[in-house]
């Protein structure tokens, strides 16, 4: 007889093992099949983590050389440490994969070492050994998306997973995609010394956000240093053992030119990853993208077949994966879990950083809602310019007739963090007036996010 439980669930990725931890609280008996030697999927192997890491170790390195001279502080002759820099970022992949085996242990999860395949409802096959389960979730994640003409080697030619992992300093890097990730590592090679360009097909980089904080980006990006070839496409890569040569056309026709680069990165978006779980024999429904098709509560149209993360629609991002795993897992425990999809934000993890939630200006404007502006810049923010960091700005958009908020972007210092604030409000369905009202600690950044909110009704402060 097989070994059987309530709910067996396929990826250990933030959507996965989360799903499988939150049913495991719930008291129903669950296994975790991941095919990759660690846990934690793509996030915590070759994803958020290692990207986080070298991000702060650059980000360190660049205020080291530029910044902090500024504040009087000068170091004697500075040496980077590639080696020792990528060591670390491996320290901290591998303490935050362990923490997931950990939690699988605390939480009497199976974990199921190989791929897994599902050989009919209610019975998955891991490396050779059937399995029943009462419930089986697919959270199997994505993987990059290739561009035709431009062949990732993870040598030459990068994928993200190559761009992590690279063990000298590119003189020069093309980075393909101005979207999340091409502007992460574009803005850690960069730091470190390499000349960065990056080759967007579109006339604006990070396209899901707000085309004003778009625009402030990419002017700080370029004070950075960092190239940018807007409505470009690159349509042939040829890699050597001394670089690549590209071909770039413009996006809507013209002729072609050749720019030289010793890396490239490919970041065009990713993709739904699917292959091997059987499911063309099972037949379970998929979109156009590739993506496994799902009712409002994860349910596929196959009975006893679920599916969350990257592998469904929506934004590919690892809280909206961990959100899905714990209102799936609710749900199968006999619960109520629920996400709200409008509230989901967005962060770039540069310098500054780019964070967002809600609705941008161009969606309100698309919908035909009358909205309010308020903006209020870290220029006058007392903290932003303690630290000597005011680039950017907090932008709200509320009702016009409600005040209710719609929408927030900041671009600016911590903006990663200082978003929750206007999740947290938007949540519980607040007015830019609520905001606005709440006492914000001096001399804090969130200064800023109070400041827009009363800018809103043309009462801010500061300015
Ligand atoms: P994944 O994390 O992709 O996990 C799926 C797992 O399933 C994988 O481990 C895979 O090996 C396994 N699997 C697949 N098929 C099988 C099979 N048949 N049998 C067994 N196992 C299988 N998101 C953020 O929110 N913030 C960030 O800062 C961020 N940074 C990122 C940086 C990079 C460079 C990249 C590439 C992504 C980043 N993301 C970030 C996106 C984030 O990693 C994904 O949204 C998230 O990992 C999706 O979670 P998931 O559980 O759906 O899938
Ligand atoms: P992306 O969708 O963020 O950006 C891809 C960019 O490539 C877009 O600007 C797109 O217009 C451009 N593009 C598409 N085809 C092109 C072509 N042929 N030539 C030039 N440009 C082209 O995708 P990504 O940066 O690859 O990241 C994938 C996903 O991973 C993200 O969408 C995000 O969901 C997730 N991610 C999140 C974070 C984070 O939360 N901080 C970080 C990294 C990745």
């Amino acid at each position: 007889m097989p070994q059987s439980f309530d709910l067996l669930v396929i990826g250990a990725g933030p959507g996965g093992y989360v799903c499988a931890i939150r049913a495991a609280q719930l008291g129903l008996t669950v296994a975790c099949a991941e095919k990759r030697a660690t846990l934690g999927g793509t996030c915590l192997n070759v994803g958020c983590i290692p990207s986080k890491a070298l991000l702060q170790s650059s980000e360190n390195y660049a205020a080291l050389t530029h910044d902090f001279a500024a504040h009087g502080i000068t170091a004697g002759a500075v040496s980077l440490d590639l080696a020792r820099m990528q060591a670390r970022k491996a320290e901290v992949v591998s303490a935050n994969v362990k923490g997931v085996e950990f939690l699988f242990r605390k939480n009497k999860i199976a974990w199921l070492k190989g791929e897994a395949r599902i050989t009919a409802p209610g019975r998955v096959t891991v490396a050779g050994t059937d399995y029943e389960a009462k419930h089986i979730v697919i959270a199997t994640g994505s993987e990059s998306t290739p561009l035709p003409g431009v062949t990732v080697d993870e040598r030459r030619i990068v994928s993200s997973t190559g761009g992590l992992e690279l063990d000298a300093v590119p003189g020069h890097m093309v980075v393909i995609g101005g979207g999340y990730i091409g502007l992460e590592l574009g803005s850690v090679w960069r730091r470190l010394g390499a000349e960065v360009t990056v080759v967007e097909f579109l006339d604006r980089i990070v396209p899901t956000m707000d085309q004003e904080i778009a625009t402030a980006f990419q002017r700080i990006l370029t004070k950075q240093g960092i190239k940018f070839r807007l409505g470009t496409k690159v349509t042939q890569a040829v890699a050597s053992e001394t670089g690549v040569a590209l071909t770039l056309e413009p996006a809507k026709g013209g002729p072609a030119e050749p720019l030289a680069a010793d890396i490239v990165l490919v970041a065009v978006g990713r993709r739904a990853f699917t292959d091997g779980l059987g499911l063309d024999a099972l037949g379970v429904a998929r979109d156009e993208r590739g993506r496994i098709r799902t009712d409002a509560h994860y349910g596929t149209n196959i009975a006893g077949i679920h599916a969350i993360g990257d592998a469904i629609a929506g934004p590919m991002l690892a809280h909206k994966a961990e959100d899905e795993g714990v209102a799936l897992a609710e749900r199968l425990a006999g619960q109520a879990g629920h996400v709200n999809y409008g509230v989901i934000p967005g962060v770039v993890y540069t310098w500054p950083e780019v964070a967002a939630v809600g609705q941008t200006e161009e969606d309100l404007k698309a919908a035909g809602i009358a909205y309010k502006i308020g903006k209020f810049p870290f220029t006058a923010n007392g903290r932003a310019r303690a630290m000597g960091d005011t680039d950017g700005l907090v932008k709200i958009l509320a009702d016009k007739t409600t005040d209710r908020l719609l929408g927030a972007h900041i671009l600016g210092p911590d903006a990663g963090t200082l978003i929750a604030e206007l999740a947290t409000a938007m949540e519980f369905g607040a007015s830019a007036e609520d905001v606005a009202r709440i006492c914000h600690a001096h001399p804090t950044l969130s200064e800023a996010v109070k400041e827009a909110a009363l800018a809103v009704d043309g009462r801010a402060l500061h300015i």
